[in-house]
């Protein structure tokens, strides 16, 4: 067995890895204690990333060969084809009706490629990331105060803070493997307080010292109102105002009308949330606020931003151990593509593409005349303007903007209207693979050799353990040779702009644009990050990265000098009104990750949240007529899909949380259907973060719920399949289950019965047939039932149950199956209908530890008879379960069940 060290490839933690492998297939991945991010330890995502690499199930998801028109074809056909079509366009129409549209999970070099590609080769700025939706406004954040986009803090600084302001970020889910280092922290200094901003009550905000529940959208008004009290209370620091910034006293005329009463009208906080957190922030020793896409996904995003960095320059809470304003990247390389410029409107070295002298510099980095000046179309704008067909063709690398991008009606005419859609990606099951024209199979994590820089600026080597399947090639070197093809045709005779024959060469010509700039890497050779991970900057001469940056006060600003932003508080873009009377918030799943291209492939990553719904406050569902599991209309002005609705108190009246992960792969319609694409003019990140809608019951009383265990190679496939189904329903959803072995089901609803050529279909794909299936049929009511037994280890179990009209079985017979407890006895009632078996009914419970597949029936079952404190309940129930002990992603909600059932007794 190999071992190869490389990072995770989901969140912007950026945990270090150990790959194992036997040379030709991964095997196993566990933490790498030596990495500063992680220290060893790997959230639920990261543990299983073996299970969606070599496993026979994404095995036979991967694209293999460049398909043009769904035929295979040889790469040098597939680039020629795509470089003729590009290069015609670019003749006929000019450069800027090509856009490119890449991904934050992209690497360093890859990145830097078609950065250059785009700007140095065919001369547009049509070149945006998905990191537009996910951090662009805190780069506009940074820059508009402090001057430059460098995040000021480290993890280290968590374990040196007294004061942890946590604002729209629900960590514990999202940044899990940092979040076990705030526990740790707190247990060290108890008296750290910790304070949560969040419009729900997440995990995160459960176990906050001061959890501000604010009204979506209102943070700028909460952090002005917060700075009406420190300079009211005398909580500044008059001297580093005085020393090292601007701007306080326009700041001062518009915080003045954020007297508390006005804050808690505004934010629906109570004034003395507002006081209480105003005080523990500015008169901590040291604060540190941790933010993330609850501050970016908004219309005011970098507002927000800038709002919450002018408390760390008022108080002076910046530049010194366990204090700084610090965002936490979604992605594992948003933060790289920042570097490179890899953006619509930045070039390299986090240069501005709207600065001449900027675009001058590079242009003669790059060896030619000029950079294009017109800035380039942002995500959103983008397939807007492919939608209105002045973009005629996409090159997508590395993501799926027919799951995640908002306004989905409008990326679907985009990706229709195109005229060339080319797809580079690793599978070939994501939503945009439907609409490509052109696929290139992309090598993925474990196959890929570059590096990357996680949220607190270090960059880590990522490393190949294994060859990439079929003709998968390195993101870059398709970006490469597609860019020396259109050279032939656009530039002929020219020296190539792209001549790199490894990732060392590209980053090396990157460290150089970064010479000077407030990245300086160029003292940090391939050599130095081979041997350990750096943060930037690492200037020549250093001896190693710096950690913390503004130690010496000494802004990124011409004169040194921090700026105050005096910006006003707005409310979101999207009014509720009438007709859109709930406020939509979207989010992350604990064990999911994105569009669930990766993640969403292994059962076990389902435990925990297994289907999709809408939450909503139990006084909204009970106003709807609504209880768990019950269809509802959700509609926002852009479309709307059905869903089932589930009580949720984590949320006030009037708001709705659907996770972001439930795209049209799994969900008829996909939720970004609702989100809404207005746009924070500064940094042009969309609101994702609310929408308003109208919630109303869907009228499909006729049910059908299919589920069975399959060979793990077919697993993917049949639920492509399945989705195929999906338009023939008024809701349709399809997912995978199990810990060990791989299961999937299938639901739908619709308003009168399906046919009985699609119930044959779902049966003939979930294998109900031949003489191992019994069936029951009433055609006449729309009734059908068939099970399919199989005999493993002595016992006959289920292994495939459908039930058509009447599902109310589902109940008995989904535990049946999933636990795969013997069935013989259950015998005719098996077909019988009854909601109830007869006999014992088998205890359907969601899991909670992924890790040891433990549920929440299981722990509380455990915890009725444990007495005692509740640490020592705690520790007694980990001991026996062992719930919480590998990776932890479940310690806050066990902590949370242990002091629910203490306060119940
Ligand atoms: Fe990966 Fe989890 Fe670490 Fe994020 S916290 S990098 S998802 S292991």
């Amino acid at each position: 067995m190999n071992e190869t060290k490389s990072t995770c490839p989901y969140c912007g933690v950026g945990c270090g890895v150990l790959i194992e492998s036997d040379g030709a297939q991964i095997t196993g991945v566990r933490g790498d204690p030596d990495h500063p991010a992680n220290f060893g330890r790997l959230c639920t995502k990261g543990q299983t990333l073996h299970l969606t690499a070599s496993a026979p199930i994404t095995l036979h998801a991967r694209l293999r060969t460049p398909r043009l028109h769904g035929q295979a074809v040889s790469w040098d056909h597939a680039l020629d084809t795509a470089a003729d079509t590009f290069a015609r366009i670019a003749t006929e129409h000019g450069p800027d009706a090509l856009g490119f549209y890449v991904s934050g999970q992209l690497l360093t070099e890859d990145y830097y490629v078609f950065n250059k590609l785009a700007k140095g080769v065919l001369g547009t700025n049509n070149i945006d990331t998905n990191s537009r939706l996910c951090m662009s406004s805190a780069v506009a954040g940074y820059k508009a105060t402090l001057g430059a986009d460098a995040p000021p803090a480290c993890y280290d600084d968590i374990e040196h803070a007294q004061c942890l302001f946590i604002a729209g970020s629900n960590m514990a889910w999202a940044h899990p493997v940092l979040y076990r280092r705030l526990e740790d922290a707190r247990r060290r200094t108890p008296a750290m307080k910790v304070i949560v901003v969040d419009p729900r009550r997440t995990e995160t905000a459960e176990q906050a010292d001061l959890h501000l529940q604010l009204q979506p959208g209102t943070d700028v008004a909460l952090f002005h109102g917060m700075l009406h009290l420190m300079l009211w209370e005398g909580l500044t620091d008059t001297q580093h105002i005085a020393d090292h910034t601007h701007g306080i006293e326009a700041l001062k005329a518009i915080v003045r009308e954020f007297t508390p009463r006005e804050t808690a009208r505004i934010t629906g906080l109570s004034e003395d949330q507002i006081v209480q957190a105003a005080r523990w922030f500015g008169g901590s020793t040291a604060t540190l606020s941790l933010y993330c896409q609850g501050l970016n996904q908004s219309s005011s995003g970098t507002d927000k931003n800038a709002a919450l960095i002018n408390l760390h320059l008022a108080t002076g809470q910046i530049g010194k151990p366990g204090a700084g304003p610090f965002s936490l990247t979604g992605q594992p390389n948003a933060m790289g593509g920042r570097e490179v410029g890899g953006m619509a409107n930045l070039l390299s070295a986090h240069r501005d593409l709207a600065n001449p002298a900027h675009r001058a510099e590079v242009a003669r980095l790059w060896g030619l005349p000029e950079v294009p000046a017109k800035l380039g179309k942002t995500a959103v704008e983008m397939f807007q303007a492919a939608a209105d067909g002045e973009i005629k063709a996409l090159w997508i690398a590395c993501t799926n903007p027919a799951q995640s991008l908002p306004d989905q009606a409008t990326v679907t005419r985009a990706l229709q209207r195109a005229e060339f859609v080319v797809l580079q990606e690793a599978f070939d099951h994501t939503a945009t693979a439907n609409f490509a024209h052109l696929l290139l199979p992309a090598s993925s994590w474990g196959e890929k050799e570059g590096t990357v820089t996680n949220s607190e600026r270090r960059i880590t080597r990522v490393r190949a353990a294994v060859p990439a399947p079929g003709e998968s090639r390195a993101d870059w070197v398709i970006a490469r040779d597609f860019g020396q093809r259109l050279e032939t045709r656009l530039r002929p005779g020219r020296p190539t702009l792209l001549p790199w024959t490894t990732p060392e060469a590209v980053w090396n010509e990157h460290r150089e644009t970064t010479r000077g700039r407030d990245l300086d890497i160029s003292g940090l050779s391939w050599q130095l990050l081979d041997h350990a991970p750096q943060c930037w900057p690492y200037p020549a001469g250093a001896t190693s990265g710096q950690e913390r940056l503004y130690t010496d006060r000494c802004y990124a600003t011409d004169d040194g000098r921090a700026r105050f932003a005096a910006v006003p508080y707005r409310a979101v873009a999207e009014a509720r009104d009438a007709r859109f009377p709930f406020s939509l918030n979207t989010g992350r799943l604990r064990d999911q990750w994105h569009g669930m291209s990766r993640s969403g492939s292994i059962g076990r990553l389902f435990g925990h949240t297994p289907e999709p719904a809408i939450d909503l406050h139990p006084q909204d569902m009970a106003r709807l007529r609504l209880q768990d599991g019950d269809l509802a209309t959700v509609a926002s002005r852009r479309g709307s899909l059905v869903l089932p609705v589930r009580s949720s108190t984590n949320l006030k009246p009037t708001q709705a949380f659907v996770p972001m992960h439930w795209g049209p792969e799994l969900v008829t319609g996909g939720v970004n259907t609702l989100a809404s694409p207005a746009l924070c003019p500064q940094s042009r990140q969309p609101e994702l973060k609310h929408a308003a809608i109208n919630i109303v019951r869907a009228d499909l009383p006729w049910r059908l719920v299919a589920m069975a265990w399959c060979d793990e190679s077919q697993a993917l496939q049949l639920r492509q399949q399945l989705r195929s189904l999906f338009g023939g329903f008024g809701y349709a959803s399809c997912v995978a289950f199990g810990h060990e072995r791989s299961g999937v089901l299938f639901r739908a609803a619709a308003a009168g019965p399906a046919s009985a050529a699609t119930l044959a279909q779902v049966a003939a794909l979930f294998g109900l047939q031949g003489e191992r299936a019994l069936h029951y049929q009433d055609v006449r009511r729309g009734q059908h039932r068939s099970v399919r037994l199989g005999m493993v280890q002595g016992q006959q179990q289920l292994q495939a149950v459908l039930l058509a009209g009447n599902t109310r079985a589902e109940a008995w017979l989904a535990p049946l199956l999933q636990q795969q407890l013997p069935a013989q006895t259950y015998g005719r009632a098996l077909l019988s209908g009854s909601a109830t078996p007869p006999g014992p009914a088998p205890v359907c419970s969601r899991q909670v530890c992924s890790c040891f597949d433990v549920s929440e029936a299981q722990i509380l079952h455990a915890l009725t008879a444990s007495t005692g404190p509740a640490d020592t309940r705690l520790a007694r129930l980990q001991t026996q379960l062992r719930c919480g002990t590998q990776c932890g992603s479940c310690q806050p909600e066990l902590q949370r069940l242990v002091t629910s059932q203490s306060l119940a007794a």
